[in-house]
């Protein structure tokens, strides 16, 4: 079997180790952390940082394609590696979703719509995004953020310095505040073939920025649902992208609009490891693999509920419940806001949505 590379060595990481491993194939994680999540299941891993160019070369040479599970790979350690295997998804997929200001500028020349939003620089851009964007608006970091980090909530001019300060005076877009009915991921996948297959929608609640739960199937009408996952095949088109990604949007009185986009597995896919036949894992390793893509009929609905900090209290009386999939980490160290792992409920069989 093939020899997977991914880059980053936690829980998706580990998850699509897993995945590999029941496709017969090997996988190598290149980390710059201590024993990380995934190191545990993978056949190799690789302890270095991103600047370290003879180990980015030596994993490169030792694998035949390459994979990650977060957005934030300098380019410098992409230059060495795009040499030496395909990395999949591409390129560009990972230079427009590092940065919120570009990746708003493509999802909307995808022709679909998105909140209003600015690019802010300094406290005379806010003033000037303020005037179009108004209150109340999310100031959001362009780069690195998640889990709701580097996100600073605006709800008049005056809180314009505070908010700058919030986010560390980095480049930032201002985003209108959407009031949303409720927010919804697709997760998508599209082969080496093109060839594209989707999961149902699911039905996302968040809590302090990061999420909570997901429920499928979402509560969205059958249009709604059809212009969710159509919505997302365009973007993986317009990116000509290879892999399982996710897409975030807010279901509004006026329709939808993409919030941003994951270019790789994503955690409001993980419901599909108990509600589907092929999981997102399996379908992200056999699309970079270059395999045919599974069937991502959901057969079951679920409640995906994420185990954050001292939520793994909970664990044994979860376990207790046999309606209750539990996948955990196996992170040593619970810290508060940290994913230590999740559990799909399974609420019963899937009605046809057909
Ligand atoms: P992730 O961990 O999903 O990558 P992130 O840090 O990149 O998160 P967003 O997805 O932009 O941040 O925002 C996190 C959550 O904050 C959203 O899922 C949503 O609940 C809320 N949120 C973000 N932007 C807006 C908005 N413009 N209007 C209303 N709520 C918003
Ligand atoms: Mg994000
Ligand atoms: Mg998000």
């Amino acid at each position: 079997g093939a020899t997977i590379g991914i880059l980053g060595g936690g829980q998706l990481g580990r998850m699509l180790s897993v995945a590999a491993s029941r496709l017969g194939m090997k996988t190598h994680i290149f980390e710059p952390g201590e024993n990380p999540p995934a190191g545990q299941v993978a056949d190799r891993v690789t302890t270095a940082g991103y600047d370290d160019e003879a180990a980015l070369r030596a994993f490169g040479e030792a694998v035949d394609v390459i994979t990650y599970e977060f957005e934030n790979i300098p380019t410098k350690a992409l230059d060495i590696l795009e040499e030496l295997a395909p990395i999949r998804p591409n390129r560009e997929a990972l230079r427009i979703s590092q940065d919120r200001a570009i990746e708003k500028g493509f999802i909307q020349s995808c022709g679909l719509n998105i909140a209003p939003h600015c690019a802010v620089s300094n406290a005379l851009d806010l003033m000037v995004a303020l005037e179009t964007v108004g209150v109340p608006s999310i100031l959001k970091t362009r780069t690195l953020g998640y889990d709701g980090k580097g996100q600073a909530r605006l709800s008049s001019q005056e809180d314009a310095a505070a908010a700058l300060e919030a986010v560390g005076n980095a480049p930032a877009i201002l985003e209108g505040f959407v009031d949303f009915e409720r927010e919804v991921s697709v997760i998508v996948a599209r082969g080496v073939d093109g060839s594209v297959a989707f999961y149902d929608p699911g039905e996302n609640v968040h809590k302090n920025g990061i999420l909570a739960t997901t429920t499928v199937p979402a509560r969205l009408g059958e249009n709604r649902q059809k212009a969710a996952k159509l919505a997302a095949q365009t973007i993986a088109e317009g990116l000509d992208y290879v892999g399982v990604m996710g897409v975030e949007m807010f279901v509004t009185a006026s329709g939808l609009l993409v919030n941003e986009i994951a270019p790789r597995v994503h955690n409001s896919g993980h419901w599909t490891q108990n509600g589907c036949v092929i999981d997102q894992f399996e379908q992200h390793i056999r699309a970079i693999a270059g395999w045919p893509l599974g069937d991502g009929t959901r057969h079951s609905n679920v409640v995906m509920e994420n185990l954050i900090g001292d939520d793994m209290d909970r664990v044994p009386e979860l376990a207790a419940d046999p309606a209750n999939a539990l996948h955990l980490y196996g992170k040593a160290e619970v810290k508060p806001g940290r994913k230590m792992g999740h559990v799909n409920r399974i609420t019963g069989p899937a009605e046809d949505h057909s």
